[in-house]
This record gives structure tokens, sequence and C-alpha cells, in this order.
């Protein structure tokens, strides 16, 4: 893990769990902040790190835990939806969706963006490797759900929307302000956007 999902920090430990041997390498590793000792509780879903900037535990896996049971969020994901731009600009739109049919990529930017709407059906490795960045490379499980800067009006507006099975639904969103993985997210969508018009 780079940065911490929740504050953007490089600050990062491994946490170890249980009770480690305590000798002079372990002791150096904690004194400098590389290591951070996490207890002696090892539940499911275990965060991996520990962030000395916010002081969050993070890098979790993917584990939705609810009345469904333990749920891997990769199983139960229906769709993604991506949007991203401004009032003067216009938005590019994405919306990834799996059906009985199959997985279909579905770019529709709105009036403004030079590009060229397109639609294409996805391999399940596709949507594996989609989800797989999404969680476990971006850590949107751990994300704050809304990012706010209030000084600016108009600007970027964006959306991320992950609907689930059962009716469930994540949303992230912001106005002007981004998550920690920002530029990851936006590299994440490129590849589903159409053709420049030139
Ligand atoms: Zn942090």
């Amino acid at each position: 893990m780079k940065k911490c999902p929740k504050c953007g920090s490089d600050k990062l430990a491994r946490i170890v769990y249980g009770l480690p041997a305590f000798n002079k390498l372990l002791e150096k590793q904690l004194n400098h902040q590389e290591l951070y000792l996490g207890g002696c509780c090892i539940p499911e879903a275990e965060p991996e790190y520990h962030c000395f900037s916010c002081g969050k535990d993070v890098g979790s896996l993917p584990l939705l835990i609810s009345k469904h049971g333990t749920e891997d969020y990769r199983d139960i994901v229906t769709s993604v939806h991506f949007s991203d731009g401004g009032y003067l600009s216009g938005w590019d739109d994405v919306t990834i969706k799996k059906s009985a049919g199959g997985i279909v990529s579905d770019y529709s930017p709105t009036l403004g963006i030079a590009r060229v709407p397109e639609s294409r059906v996805l391999t399940d490795k596709e949507w594996n490797k989609l989800l797989d960045r999404l969680f476990c490379k971006l850590y949107v499980h751990e994300w704050k759900k809304r990012f706010d800067n209030m000084l600016v009006m108009d600007g970027e507006q964006w959306e991320l929307e992950i609907r689930l099975t059962n009716r469930r639904t994540r949303h992230y969103s912001g106005s002007n302000a981004f998550p920690p993985y920002w530029n990851e997210l936006l590299r994440t969508f490129k590849p589903y956007y159409g053709e420049k018009i030139k």
C-alpha cells in the first residue's frame, strides 16, 4: 500500500498481530514506525497497515459483514458508475454493469465533452480486474463518502456509485475535493472512455 486511503499520507506501517518475540530488530522497527503492534485478536477483516498520520488502521480485506453473513464485495457488486466533470465543461459518464446477459460498459458523455459515446462487452476477466483494482488497490471500501471544498464555486464534481446485491449501494462523491486515490480512480475508468473527437 502506497498511501492511506483515509488521509493520503505515506506514513504507513505494517501491523504485527499477536505477541511477537521482542528483539533488537523489532524494537528498532517499532521505534522507527516501520511496524505497529495490533494486539492479540485476529478477526477476519484485519487491517494490514497503521497510518501514523491519521491514526487509523487501513488496508483491510474487502469484506462486508452484515445480516447476510460475511461477503466479499467483489462477489456482490452488480454495477459500477463513475461520472466526473462540471457545469461548464460537461460530464464524462461510465457505467459498467453485470447482468445475466453479460457485462457491458457504457460511456455516455454529456454535451460539451469532445468524445464519442462507446459501449462494449467485457469479459469476466476484465470485470474481475476492475473489482480487484477498486477494492484491493484503491481500498474503496475504506474511503469516506463525501469530499467537499466549499471555497470553490462550480468547478469539478464527481460521483462513484457501486451497486451491490440486495439493493445495497455504496455512494462516494465530491465537489472540488478528491479522495487520496483520485488519480488511480481516473486511470481505472479512462480505458472505458470513447475516442476523442478531433
Ligand atoms: Zn491516514
